[in-house]
């Protein structure tokens, strides 16, 4: 369960320019790709094209073999996670943040799930900073630690396909390898991962795509996109 499929895709937002160009790729169930790319190269554009977002101009896009227009968009939804690149959080506990899309789970999967994302120290306090009203309680987190308490979110939640939107996020080293960590254990969860990005979590990935202009310029593993060069 989550195999993606893009097929000839063409999409444009403005019939006078094309974004996607023909994209095709298949993600096996349980698998990463990383599509990397210049800043306008329509990363992002893939993102919201699997998550019904919007729809395609052309070709199809298709989850374990069902096109994505034939279903439903809240039943497309509710088979992806999605973690945009601006967070924004529930101004209430971190663990609720984490609970938000599955309530009934227990507070130790919401602890496992914080653990998994390396949030587990803070999750009872609030994320938008100290205040009068909510004193020492308020913790003012960054954008990266944000983004693993969205990840938490799907490890909690589960859904097949993970979506990680950091096309134009600049995180330092450090949170950027502590997303990583977080990811690498949402993949040994059997999820699908697409990740559009600038740079380096890449690295892990089954699948690189690197985009230029709305096409395929180049596809491989690290080690065989390095030998080319
Ligand atoms: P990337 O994620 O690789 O930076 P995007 O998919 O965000 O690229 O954008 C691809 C191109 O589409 C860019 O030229 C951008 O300006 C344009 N674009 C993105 N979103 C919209 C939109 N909502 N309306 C019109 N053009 C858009
Ligand atoms: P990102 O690439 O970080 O996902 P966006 O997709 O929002 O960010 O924007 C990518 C580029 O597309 C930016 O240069 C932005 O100015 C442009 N863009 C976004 N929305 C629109 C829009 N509605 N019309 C035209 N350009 C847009």
């Amino acid at each position: 369960e989550g195999t993606i499929r893009f097929d000839d895709v063409k999409f444009h937002y403005d019939v006078a320019r094309p974004i996607l160009k023909g994209i095709s790729f298949e993600v096996p169930a349980g698998k990463t790709v990383a599509i990397v790319g210049p800043s306008g190269a329509g990363k992002s554009t893939i993102s919201r094209l699997l998550f019904r977002f919007y729809d395609v101009t052309g070709g199809a896009v298709s989850i374990d073999g069902q096109d994505v227009r034939s279903v439903t968009q809240e039943s497309v939804r509710g088979a992806i996670g999605m973690v945009p690149q601006d967070t924004v959080l529930f101004n209430d506990t971190i663990a609720y943040n984490i609970r938000y899309g599955r309530p009934e789970a227990s507070e130790a999967e919401v602890k496992d799930a914080a653990r998994m994302a390396q949030i587990h120290d803070f999750i009872e306090r609030l994320p938008e900073g100290y205040s009068a009203e909510v004193g020492e309680r308020g913790l003012k987190l960054s954008g990266g630690e944000k983004q693993r308490v969205a990840i938490a979110r799907t490890i909690l939640k589960a859904p097949p396909i993970l979506i990680l939107d950091e096309a134009t996020s600049a995180l330092d080293t450090h949170t950027e390898r502590e997303i990583q960590t977080a990811l690498d254990q949402v993949s040994r969860n059997r999820t699908t991962l697409v990740i559009a990005h600038r740079l380096s979590t890449v690295v892990n990935a089954d699948q690189i795509i690197v985009l230029q202009a709305g096409e395929i310029a180049e596809r491989g593993t690290h080690t065989e996109l390095l030998a080319k060069k």
